[in-house]
C-alpha cells in the first residue's frame, strides 16, 4: 500500500473538489493523507465570504464541504498563511504534491481617472465586507447619496447591485455581516444603475440571477425595451443565437416588460456605456459614460457621453491573483499546463489556475480533471515531517476541524433566535479564543 501526503492550499470550493477527487481515487492500494491550509480561521472560500447572502441555497454545498473535511486522512490547517508561517519551498519538501487553490481576490482596477477618489472601490473589497471578511471590516462604503453606480455586467456586479438595492429589511433573516446590515438600514441608495460596456447580448450575466429580477418585493428593475429587442435582432442576424444569450435576452425582456410598483428603490441597467472618468471634489460625485455602438462584431465609441450623479461606485469587473513567492504567473494567473506547474511537484485548481470564471460547481470537474494528472505523476512516497509540529515549532497556532466545528456551532447558534442562518464572527481574536 502507498500512502501519500498531499497539501492543499486554500480551503474554497477548488480545493475542497481537489480534495474530493484525491479521497474517490483511493483504493486498497493507493491513499492520501491530505492536509489543507487556509489563511483565514475559517474554510469555506467564496461560498462564505462570496456568495450573496440573499442566495442561501447556493451555500448548501458546504455540507459537501463538511463530509470532505470529516473523511479520514483529511486535517484543516486554517489560520495558517504561505509565505508567513509556512514557506512554498518547506511544503514542497515536505509533500508529495502541493495543489494551489488559492483563488483570484485583488479586484481588476478600470484605469480611468478618479478611480482612486473616496466613494469608488472595487467589489473585492465590499463583497468580502458585506460577507463578513475579518480583513474587510474598515472598507469605508460611503451610502449617502441616494445613487450609486456599479460596473460591470457579471454576475458579481448583479449581486452587488441587489445588495445595494434591496429593502434591509430583507436581509434581516440573512448571514449579511452586522456591521454592513446596520450600514445598509441607513443607507440612503436608492436608484442603484448596473453599467456594461458592450451590448446585453454581451453580458455575462447567467439567466437564473437575472430572472429573480422582478421577483424583488421592494425594488422596480428597469431595462430598456428598445435595447434588448435591437440587441435581438442583432444577435438573429449573425445566425443561430447561442442558447445561453437567448435564455439571458429573454430573461431581460421579462424585466423590460414586467409591471413597476413604484417602489421608492430601484436598479436600472443601462448597456453599452464605457467608464470613462469618476469625478468629483474630494469624494465621488459622478461618473461620465462614453456611449458605444455595435457595429458587426465590433463594440465602438460613438464619441457621445452621458453623466450619472452618484454618491458611490463599485467595479465589478472581474478579478486577478494574487502573487505567491515561488509560482510563476501569466495574465493574471498561475502559469501551468492543464494544472500542472511544469518542472515541480505543484498543481494549481480553481480561479487560481483558469482565472476568475465559473460557478462553484465548475470547480468540481476542473480540481478532479487535475488530480487525475497529479495521481498519474505521483511515483514513491517520501516520508515527511509532519505539519502540525512543524507548525507548533514556529509557534503558529492553527484553527483545526474541530475547532472550526465550534466556531461553527457558535456562529449558528447566534442566528438561532434571530431567524438567521448564523451570525458571523468578523474578528480573528474571538475565532481563535474558541480553541
Ligand atoms: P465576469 O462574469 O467576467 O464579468 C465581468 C464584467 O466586467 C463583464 O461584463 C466585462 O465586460 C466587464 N468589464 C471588464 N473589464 C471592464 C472595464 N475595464 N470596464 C467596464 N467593464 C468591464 O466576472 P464576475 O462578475 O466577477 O464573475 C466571476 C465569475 O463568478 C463568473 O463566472 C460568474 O458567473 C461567477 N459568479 C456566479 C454567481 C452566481 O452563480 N450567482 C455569482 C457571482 C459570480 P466585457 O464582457 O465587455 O469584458
Amino acid at each position: 500500500m502507498k500512502e501519500f501526503h498531499i497539501a492543499i492550499v486554500g480551503a474554497g470550493p477548488a480545493g475542497y473538489f481537489a480534495a474530493q477527487a484525491l479521497q474517490n481515487a483511493q483504493t486498497e492500494n493507493l491513499k492520501f493523507a491530505i492536509d489543507m491550509i487556509e489563511k483565514l480561521p475559517t474554510p469555506w472560500g467564496l461560498v462564505r465570504s462570496g456568495v450573496a447572502p440573499d442566495h442561501p441555497k447556493i451555500k448548501t454545498v458546504s455540507k459537501v464541504f463538511e463530509k470532505i473535511a470529516t473523511t479520514d486522512g483529511f486535517r484543516l490547517f486554517c489560520n495558517v498563511e504561505l509565505g508567513k508561517d509556512i514557506l512554498l519551498s518547506e511544503l514542497q519538501e515536505m509533500y508529495d504534491a502541493v495543489v494551489i487553490a488559492t483563488g483570484s481576490s485583488r479586484g481588476k482596477k478600470l484605469g480611468i481617472p478618479g478611480e482612486e477618489l473616496p466613494g469608488s472601490l472595487s467589489a473585492a473589497d465590499f463583497v468580502p465586507w458585506y460577507n463578513a471578511h475579518p480583513d474587510y471590516t474598515g472598507v469605508e462604503v460611503d451610502l449617502s447619496h441616494e445613487e450609486a453606480v456599479v460596473i460591470g455586467a457579471g454576475n458579481v456586479a448583479m449581486d452587488v447591485a441587489r445588495m445595494l438595492a434591496l429593502e434591509p429589511r430583507e436581509l434581516d433573516s440573512t448571514d449579511t455581516a452586522e456591521h454592513a446590515l446596520e450600514h445598509l438600514h441607513q443607507s440612503l441608495v436608492r436608484k442603484v444603475h448596473i453599467c456594461g460596456r458592450r451590448g446585453p447580448e454581451h453580458a455575462a450575466f447567467t439567466s437564473p440571477e437575472l430572472r429573480e429580477l422582478p421577483k424583488l418585493e421592494h425594488t422596480d428593475v428597469h431595462i430598456d425595451q428598445h435595447q434588448i429587442l435591437a440587441a435581438k435582432e442583432r444577435a438573429e442576424s449573425q445566425g443561430e443565437v447561442p442558447k445561453d444569450v437567448k435564455s439571458n435576452l429573454d430573461a431581460m425582456l421579462a424585466i423590460a416588460e414586467s409591471e413597476k410598483k413604484n417602489h421608492a428603490r430601484s436598479m436600472y441597467f443601462h448597456f453599452l456605456a464605457a467608464p470613462l472618468e469618476i469625478k468629483g471634489n474630494g469624494k465621488v460625485e459622478e461618473v461620465i459614460f462614453g456611449i458605444n455602438e455595435v457595429r458587426g462584431d465590433k463594440v465602438v465609441a460613438t464619441g457621445e457621453n452621458f453623466t450619472i450623479k452618484c454618491g458611490l461606485v463599485v467595479s465589478a469587473i472581474g478579478y486577478e491573483t494574487i502573487e505567491i513567492n515561488g509560482l510563476p504567473y501569466e495574465s493574471g494567473r498561475v502559469k501551468n499546463q492543464d494544472g500542472r506547474i511544469t518542472d515541480t511537484n505543484m498543481y494549481v485548481v480553481g480561479w487560481a489556475k483558469r482565472g476568475p470564471s465559473g460557478v462553484i460547481g465548475t470547480n468540481k470537474s476542473d480540481s478532479t480533471d487535475v488530480m487525475k494528472l497529479l495521481i498519474e505523476d505521483l511515483k514513491s512516497p517520501k516520508s515527511t515531517p509532519d505539519l502540525e509540529t512543524t507548525l507548533q515549532g514556529k509557534g503558529v497556532i492553527h484553527v483545526s476541524q474541530g475547532h472550526w466545528e465550534r466556531i461553527n456551532a457558535v456562529e449558528v447558534a447566534a442566528g438561532e433566535g434571530r431567524g438567521k442562518p448564523r451570525v458571523k464572527f468578523v474578528k480573528r481574536e474571538e475565532m481563535l479564543g474558541l480553541k
